[in-house]
């Protein structure tokens, strides 16, 4: 039986002052979330915790969920599942892998998550595919679905919005995060702020959907702005602007980043401001999700 996660250090707001925001007039804050955990990182951890939390309740011994071999969630959930005393089950996709694929495979190894590696075609059904079933029956498995994005998911990312409030002295005009399947973008927009989405992958669009059913489709439709063309090649693709980015970004604000995620939203923000895209006055919070552990080493 499994126990909830901790209660999670308040992160630090951090002010992002450079040519860039003072040539616009605008303010910008981040919201240091790559700070709450080294393993369970920025959104993984907030959207994991009522997840767990109802896992719990339901007195499951084990945790199972979804992920490709690069999936950040997938790492959370191996090292949230051993910190708080569950089994985990990791359903991969992709029936030729091994837990050696990757550092985040053999990371999930390691910590003690049982990975099963299926073909496309049973990763697409998911918790209906017929072996995955049986797995689920078998282990009473609570089963949290990729990403960590469901229902459960958004009063964890809505503290970290009360937690903003409470750090500063004016509510932000905008909050921006990278998305991915748009769980933390539906957590936000649940607090009823305003945000600019960054999709990391091809054909972003589609995550207009996503977001409006998780949040049981509660927020003003001017509320969330997809900025579908800052994906820089689709998912986990990057292209030496994007790295030339990161690498000044770290070095102007001392702040690591990775290219998965974080530095594809603040490229595009960077951009956006640069062109003006913002009143000057306007105060913009930028969340760090977190995700460092897939950094490229540059
Ligand atoms: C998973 C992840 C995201 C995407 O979050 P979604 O809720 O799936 O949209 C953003 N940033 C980082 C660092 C992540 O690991």
């Amino acid at each position: 039986m499994g126990t909830r996660l901790p209660e999670q250090p308040v992160t630090p707001l951090q002010r992002i002052d450079d040519n860039v925001t003072r040539r616009a007039g605008i303010t910008l804050w981040l919201k240091r979330d790559d700070l709450i955990h080294p393993d369970i990182s920025g959104n993984k951890w907030r959207k994991l915790k009522y997840n767990i939390g109802e896992a719990v309740r339901q007195r499951a011994g084990t945790l199972l969920t979804f992920g490709g071999a690069f999936s950040n969630h997938l790492y959370a959930v191996a090292a949230a599942a051993k910190q708080c005393g569950f089994r985990a089950v990791g359903i991969v996709r992709g029936h030729e892998l091994t837990e050696s694929a990757s550092p985040t495979l053999t990371f999930c190894h390691r910590a003690g998550m049982q990975l099963e590696f299926v073909t496309r075609e049973a990763y697409r059904l998911k918790d209906q595919a017929p072996g995955i079933r049986k797995i689920i029956e078998e282990t009473g498995a609570f089963v949290i679905p990729e990403g960590g994005s469901n229902p459960l998911a958004l009063p964890g990312v809505a503290e970290m919005v009360y937690e903003i409030r409470a750090q500063s002295d004016s509510p932000p005009g905008y909050f921006a995060v990278a998305a991915g399947t748009g769980g933390t973008a539906a957590g936000i927009l649940s607090t009823g702020s305003r945000l600019l989405a960054f999709p990391v992958l091809k054909n972003g669009q589609f995550l207009e959907e996503e977001i409006s059913s998780l949040t049981g489709y509660s927020f003003p439709s001017s509320h969330l702005r997809l900025e579908t063309g800052y994906h820089f090649g689709g998912y986990a693709k990057h292209t030496p602007q994007l790295l030339q980015f990161l690498r000044d970004f770290e070095d102007r604000h001392g702040v690591p980043l990775e290219q998965v995620y974080t530095a594809k939203m603040l490229m595009g923000l960077y951009d956006l401001i640069s062109r003006n895209a913002f009143r000057p006055g306007e105060s913009i919070v930028a969340v760090h999700t977190g995700g460092l552990q897939g950094r490229l080493s540059l």
